[in-house]
């Protein structure tokens, strides 16, 4: 074991002491009031992924922002009745990128929580995908992370079509090639 290999362990067995003079054993967050949790706590509890669950079954698995596949739940508010699962229409099911836009203006700055209806119900705070470049080593495009879920997979096979014309046109047929 190495000098660092050895801190960390004696870290690890720390915190467990600290979890235990807390009263915190296994399953402690499910028994804990789920309005006192810290949010990362919160979001491990089985009350959240009961309620994250029923949201994105109520929305069908679909982003409500742009329609493309859900990736999580956003609260748009953190009263006690959303966290305790009472206000579910106050949650809704979104896409990564959709979610990114939502939160962070184009320059990264944190929206305030008063833009998010907005954002949520206006496509065009969204950036236009960038176009396909083959020259490019990297796959994904920088803005990547704030394109809707359509967009990526939109962009994704304009990619495949052009950067591996074979497999696409096994998997979709002449449908889609150029002339
Ligand atoms: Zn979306
Ligand atoms: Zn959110």
């Amino acid at each position: 074991m190495t000098p660092d290999e050895l801190a960390r362990e004696i870290e690890r067995i720390q915190a467990s002491f600290d979890e235990v003079a807390k009263g915190r054993g296994r399953g402690w967050r499910d028994k804990a009031d789920p309005l006192t949790l810290e949010y990362e706590d919160y979001r491990r509890t089985k009350l959240w992924k009961g309620i994250s669950a029923s949201v994105l079954s109520r929305d069908k698995g679909m982003c409500m922002r742009c329609g493309g596949k859900a990736d999580l739940v956003h609260h748009m508010d953190y009263s006690d009745p959303v966290m305790l699962g009472k206000a579910n229409e106050n949650l809704v099911s979104l896409c990564e990128g959709c979610h990114e836009v939502i939160h962070f203006d184009s320059i990264g700055n944190k929206r305030s929580q008063a833009e998010w209806g907005n954002v949520l119900s206006d496509m065009s705070f969204n950036e236009k995908p960038p176009k396909v470049d083959l020259r490019l080593t990297v796959s994904k495009p920088a803005v990547w992370k704030r394109l809707t879920a359509l967009q990526k997979k939109e962009w994704s096979l304009e990619f495949a079509r052009r950067k591996y014309p074979d497999h696409y046109r096994k998997a979709f047929g002449d449908e889609g090639q150029d002339a």
